[in-house]
C-alpha cells in the first residue's frame, strides 16, 4: 500500500500494545505517512486517535493535533504518556512553570506529539516556527461546521491553515459523517484521501421501552450494571435532580450535571465521573462531549432526545472501548410536548426541521424494527446483517401481539364506520364500547363497530392506534387530528398485509427473550477480573489519573482470560506496550500468580 511503514507494526506493539488494526485505520495512517490531505470518518470508538498519533511516531519531527476541549487534550497526553510516549499539550491551565519546562524540549524535537487549541494554533507567532512539523491532525472535526451539532467559532480560524502552514499536510478527523463535504471545503483541504467507516457500533445493544415507571426502568437497566459506568440523561434539570436524589438514597454513587450548575460544580462530576469515584452521571444533554471515557457500560435516556442525530451522539458514549454496552431510550408521548415548549419560539423556518427530527425520532421509539438498521439507515448507510443479534426488536424482545391483523382491521374498520371525521380518542371510546353521552347522542353505539374490542382498554386501543400511525396505516388530518385510514391500511383491511402491534406494556410477556451474547467475557474468570479491577483502581489513585488510562477493561479481561505469570506473556495482552509492561508488570502478574494459586486456576 502507498505510504505504509514497514515499523508501524512494532510502533503499534511497542507503545499501545495493539496487535492488529481497527478497520480503516490502516488506510488513514497510510495517507499520513504519504503526505497527503486527508479526512476520516469513523463512529465514536473507531479509534481515530491512533490514526494520527501512530503515524506521528513514525515521521520525523512534531506533530499539531487541534482539539476543542482541554479536557480531551489533556486525557489524550495522559493516555500517550502512560505509554511512554512523549506528548504534551499547550492550553490555558498550563502554569507559567510547565511553561518553562516544555519550550526547550520543543525545541529540541522531543515531543512527538503537539495538542493545541485552534486559538493557539493560530495565534501562536513565535514558538510554532521553532518546530519542524510533521502534520497537522484537526480532531473533532465537525466543530468548524455550522451544520454539525457543535460549532465552535474557534474553529473557524482552522481555514486560515493552509495558508499559515504551506506545504504542511493537514488531517481532519470526525465522527459526524454529513458535515465530510463542509470540513474538507472548511479546512481548503487539498485533493483529500476520504475514509467513510461503517457507522455501526455492533457491541452496543440498543433497547426502546415506553415509559410506564421511570425510576423503576432506570433502576433495572443500573441493575444489570452492578458497579459499572453509566449515564442517565433527562430533559430538564428537575428531572435530573430527581432521579439523581432517588438514586443516592438507594446508595448508588450518583451526581448531577447540568448548565443550572456552577463550572466548578460540573467539573467536580465530571471529575467523579472520569476517576469512577461516582458510577453514574444523571445529566442534560450538556454532558459528555469533554470526556472520552471508554467504559460507560450503558446509556439510559429516561426521555426522548430531540433528534436521531442526538440520540446517535449520546448513546454512542457507551462502550467506546468495543466492549458490550447497553443503551435503553425510555419514552413516552408526553415528550413530545416537553420538547415542543422546551424549544419554545424558534423561527417558523426552522421550526418545521425541528418537528420534522423529532417526529422521526418519535417514529423509531414506536417502530419495532431492528435498531441497529433504523439507526444505520437514518445516517444513510445499510445495516450488514439482518439479524443483528443487538437490539430489542432482533432478540425477540419485543412483545407482539399475536392477532394484530385482527385488532388492526377491527380499528381500522372502527375509522371507517366514523367516516373518517374523528380523532383517536373519541375512535378509541367507541371501540371500547363506552356509555359516553356524546357517543350516545351521536348515535355510534349503533354502528356495527361499536364495542368491538372489549378486552383492551381504551388507553391500550389508543396505543395501537398511534403504532399504526407510526406505521403509516392511518393518518391524522387536520386541526383536530381526525384519522384516516391511508392506501396500507385499506390492504389491511382486506387482509393483504400484516401490521406488527406491540403487546400492551403492562401485559405479561410471552416468551423469556433471548440473552445477546457476550463474547467478551469467554474465559474470563470473573473473581480475577474484579481483582485486577482492584489493583486498577489502586494504581489510578496513586498516580492520579483515571482507571481506564491505566489499562482498559478489555486488557483486564484479557489478563483474567489468559492469566500469564511470566512478563513475556503479559506483553501478549491487548493493550500492554513496553512502558506499562515496565511499569505495571510486576505487580499484575504477582496478583494474577497469587490468584491463580489459591483459587487452583491454570496459569497462561
Ligand atoms: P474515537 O476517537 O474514534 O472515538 P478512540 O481513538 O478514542 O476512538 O479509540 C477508542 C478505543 O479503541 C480506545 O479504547 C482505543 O484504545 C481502542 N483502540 C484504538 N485502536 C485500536 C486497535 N488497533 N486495537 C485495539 N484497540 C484499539
Ligand atoms: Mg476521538
Ligand atoms: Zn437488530
Amino acid at each position: 500500500m502507498p505510504g505504509s511503514n514497514p515499523a508501524l507494526p512494532g510502533i503499534l506493539k511497542r507503545y499501545w500494545g495493539f496487535s492488529g488494526f481497527l478497520p480503516l485505520q490502516e488506510e488513514a495512517i497510510g495517507a499520513v505517512l504519504s503526505g497527503r490531505d486527508s479526512i476520516v470518518v469513523l463512529p465514536t470508538g473507531g479509534g481515530k486517535s491512533l490514526c494520527f498519533q501512530a503515524p506521528a511516531l513514525a515521521l520525523a519531527g512534531t506533530a499539531v493535533v487541534v482539539s476543542p476541549l482541554i479536557s480531551l487534550m489533556k486525557d489524550q497526553v495522559d493516555a500517550l504518556a502512560a505509554n511512554g510516549i512523549p506528548a504534551a499539550r499547550i492550553d490555558s491551565s498550563l502554569t507559567a512553570r510547565e511553561k518553562t519546562e516544555l519550550f526547550p524540549k520543543l525545541r529540541k524535537g522531543e515531543i512527538r506529539i503537539l495538542y493545541l487549541s485552534p486559538e493557539r494554533l493560530i495565534g501562536a507567532s513565535g514558538f510554532l516556527g521553532d518546530l519542524r512539523i510533521s502534520f497537522i491532525a484537526v480532531d473533532e472535526a465537525h466543530c468548524i461546521s455550522h451544520w454539525g451539532h457543535d460549532f465552535r467559532p474557534e474553529y473557524r480560524q482552522l481555514g486560515e491553515l493552509k495558508e499559515r502552514f504551506p506545504g504542511i499536510a493537514l488531517h481532519a478527523y470526525t465522527a459526524t459523517p454529513p458535515v465530510r463535504d463542509d470540513i474538507a471545503c472548511q479546512l481548503k483541504l487539498d485533493n483529500p484521501r476520504v475514509l467513510v467507516g461503517s457507522f455501526d457500533r455492533p457491541n452496543l445493544v440498543y433497547r426502546v421501552r415506553r415509559r410506564t415507571s421511570r425510576l423503576d426502568q432506570v433502576l433495572a437497566v443500573i441493575g444489570r450494571h452492578p458497579g459499572e459506568s453509566g449515564i442517565v440523561y433527562c430533559l430538564r434539570r428537575r428531572d435530573v435532580d430527581e432521579i439523581c436524589a432517588a438514586l443516592s438514597v438507594r446508595g448508588l454513587k450518583a451526581v448531577p450535571y447540568h448548565a443550572g450548575m456552577s463550572d466548578a460544580d460540573r467539573k467536580r462530576s465530571q471529575d467523579d465521573f472520569i476517576s469512577d469515584r461516582a458510577q453514574i452521571v444523571v445529566a442534560t444533554i450538556a454532558f459528555g462531549m469533554g470526556i472520552d471515557k471508554p467504559d460507560v457500560r450503558y446509556i439510559i435516556h429516561a426521555a426522548m432526545p430531540k433528534s436521531l442525530e442526538h440520540y446517535g451522539q449520546e448513546s454512542g458514549r457507551a462502550g467506546r472501548d468495543g466492549l458490550e454496552a447497553e443503551c435503553v431510550l425510555l419514552y413516552s408521548g408526553e415528550d413530545f410536548m416537553i420538547w415542543k415548549k422546551l424549544l419554545g419560539d424558534i423561527p417558523p423556518e426552522i421550526r418545521r426541521t425541528v418537528l420534522e427530527k423529532l417526529s422521526q425520532i418519535y417514529r423509531y421509539c414506536t417502530g419495532i424494527s431492528c435498531r441497529h438498521r433504523s439507526l444505520l439507515n437514518y445516517f444513510g448507510q445499510e445495516s450488514p446483517k439482518p439479524n443483528c443479534g443487538a437490539c430489542d426488536s432482533c432478540l425477540g424482545e419485543l412483545n407482539l401481539l399475536e392477532d394484530s391483523l385482527t385488532v388492526a382491521q377491527k380499528i381500522l374498520s372502527g375509522v371507517v364506520r366514523l367516516k373518517e371525521r374523528f380523532g383517536a380518542d373519541y375512535t378509541a371510546l367507541v371501540l371500547n364500547g363506552s356509555r359516553e353521552e356524546r357517543i350516545l347522542a351521536n348515535g355510534h353505539d349503533r354502528l356495527t363497530t361499536y364495542g368491538i374490542l372489549p378486552e383492551y382498554s381504551r388507553a391500550e386501543i389508543r396505543g395501537f392506534i398511534e403504532q399504526l400511525a407510526d406505521e403509516g396505516y392511518l393518518v391524522k388530518n387536520g386541526e383536530f387530528n381526525v384519522l384516516q385510514a391511508t392506501e396500507a391500511g385499506w390492504r389491511v383491511m382486506r387482509g393483504g398485509e400484516t401490521p406488527k402491534l406491540l403487546q400492551p406494556p403492562e401485559r405479561k410477556p410471552k416468551k423469556a427473550a433471548a440473552r445477546p451474547i457476550r463474547e467478551s467475557w469467554e474465559g474470563v474468570d470473573p473473581g480475577l477480573f474484579e481483582d485486577l479491577r482492584g489493583l486498577r483502581r489502586e494504581i489510578a489513585r496513586e498516580s492520579g489519573v483515571p482507571a481506564y488510562i491505566v489499562f482498559g477493561d478489555r486488557s483486564l479481561r484479557d489478563m483474567a482470560r489468559l492469566r500469564p505469570t511470566t512478563p513475556a506473556g503479559f506483553l501478549k495482552v491487548s493493550g500492554v506496550g513496553e512502558a506499562k509492561m515496565e511499569r505495571y508488570g510486576d505487580r499484575f502478574l504477582e496478583l494474577i500468580r497469587d490468584y491463580c494459586t489459591s483459587h487452583g486456576l491454570e496459569t497462561g
